[in-house]
């Protein structure tokens, strides 16, 4: 459960990183809406033209000291970075700059959290040469006529 106080802590972390843009750009970036919506294994997403944040609660929870040091930086950058420099690569130089010079923090592209809580079920199918495990959504896809290929052996994949 996201308890009120890691909130808090997230809401801390981005008014110190706010503080670090603004201060080396000399302006006010508008201070991105926050939610916690994220489900799966991603740990964040920054939707750009909404100025908004979504963090995974559950990895936010079980990772909480590593989630405000790493995620919270990291998905703020990408808001900064459109705020002043528009639509650019998303983890390229103005982001990387953004993430090391200006907030100093090392500038990560993957969180390694262990997901085993937030992976969702798995279907086991087979090919012709090893066993595979389907999310549920490939899974739906095959139960409505999808057919996957397995890349080693091109055999189609059957469930087990
Ligand atoms: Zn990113
Ligand atoms: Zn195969």
């Amino acid at each position: 459960m996201l308890t009120r106080e890691l909130k808090m802590q997230v809401q801390r972390q981005l008014k110190r990183d706010l503080a670090k843009a603004n201060a080396y750009f000399q302006k006010t970036f508008t201070p991105p809406k926050i939610n916690y919506a994220v489900r799966g294994q991603k740990a964040g997403v920054a939707y750009l033209q909404q100025n908004e944040v979504r963090f995974n609660p559950v990895l936010l929870t079980e990772n909480a000291a590593e989630f405000i040091q790493q995620v919270v930086p990291h998905e703020l950058a990408h808001i900064l970075v459109y705020q002043q420099f528009g639509r650019v690569q998303p983890h390229g130089k103005e982001w990387q700059m953004m993430m090391e010079t200006v907030l100093g923090v090392p500038a990560e592209t993957y969180h390694c959290f262990d997901v085993s809580s937030v992976v969702g079920k798995q279907y086991a199918y087979r090919c012709a040469c090893q066993t595979h495990q389907l999310t549920q959504r490939r899974h739906n896809g095959v139960l409505a006529g999808k057919r996957y290929l397995c890349r080693r052996c091109k055999a189609p994949l059957q469930a087990v």
